[in-house]
């Protein structure tokens, strides 16, 4: 039966004949393997609707998660990186930049923007993990300041998006300022009364961990969010001991006090309107900010 046995040897279909799914039309949860189409998985805003797993987004999604109507503006479109210490690793900082310009579209690893959540103003500078690994540089330094003056002169509360491997080495010392310069800003901005929230999201580690990441009047993350300031190996062999279980996820932390909550990405509009909601009264009667 030529049915179920192969007669002819040697039958070979070329690559470009061979039927398969085309990229993107689905999606498979690397957590717990559910294959989800991608409309259903963009309805959920990217989270697993079997195991709730949180997939990583970038600035694009997160401004349509939480603007009305996706409309927004946004702030210092045009700041892009200096090579202030002629940086060359495998490749010359100046061409690194570029390509992953070209590749990704975005001008470095931070977006700031204004626009309305549910009618009340927000300002919002959401990091993408996509350019250079989201590392903060002098240009995300400068964007997140820029973005704390205008939330402090405009009045409106200001939101945090993190997802970040640390400072950024190409900068080396001018990325470690960074964090010195943001934590400033945010305290301007605290002294003024505006309300700050810091997201965290998978993965926040590094120098924004230890600089405006954590600096919130709310700190909250996202569920299973990989949050820390050194990576578990390096822990490890520096305390030579083992590390508890789940560790550094955002479970762990807020259990050992570092968060406020966490929440998820399906109810983070409505939760942060509320928030801001509740924190109204102290932005209408604090005292006018000189300019
Ligand atoms: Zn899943």
């Amino acid at each position: 039966m030529a049915w179920f046995k192969r007669q002819e040897k040697g039958i070979i279909t070329p690559t470009e004949q061979k039927k398969e799914t085309p990229d993107g039309l689905w999606y498979k949860c690397p957590e717990c393997g559910t294959v989800a189409d991608m409309g259903e998985h963009r309805r959920l805003l990217y989270t697993c609707g079997k195991c709730n797993y949180h997939d990583r987004i970038d600035s694009a999604e997160y401004f349509e998660v939480l603007f009305d109507d996706n409309r927004f503006t946004e702030l210092d479109t045009n700041l892009s990186s200096a090579d202030p210490l002629h940086f060359v690793d495998t490749k010359a900082y100046p061409q690194r930049i570029a390509a992953t310009q070209r590749q990704t579209g975005l001008k470095d690893a931070v977006r700031t923007a204004h626009g309305l959540m549910n009618g009340q103003d927000l300002v919002v500078a959401c990091m993408d993990f996509r350019f250079i690994g989201g590392s903060m540089g002098s240009v995300v330094g400068e964007k997140i300041a820029r973005a704390i003056d205008y939330a402090r002169q405009h009045r409106i509360p200001f939101l945090m998006i993190s997802k970040s491997g640390g400072a950024r080495m190409m900068e080396a010392g001018y990325s470690l300022m960074q964090m010195a310069k943001t934590s400033a800003k945010l305290a301007l901005l605290s002294e003024a009364g505006v309300p700050y929230i810091s997201l965290l999201t998978d993965p926040t580690t590094g120098g924004v961990t230890a600089s405006y990441a954590m600096l919130g009047d709310f700190n909250i993350s996202e569920p299973g969010a990989l949050i820390g300031f050194a990576g578990p190996r390096v822990i490890k062999e520096t305390i030579g001991k083992d590390l508890p279980k789940g560790f550094q996820s955002a479970e762990f932390v807020l259990e050992h006090g570092f968060l406020d909550f966490i929440v998820d990405r399906k109810q983070l509009k409505q939760q942060l309107t509320d928030l801001l909601h509740m924190l109204r009264p102290a932005v209408v009667e604090a005292p006018a900010v000189p300019r």
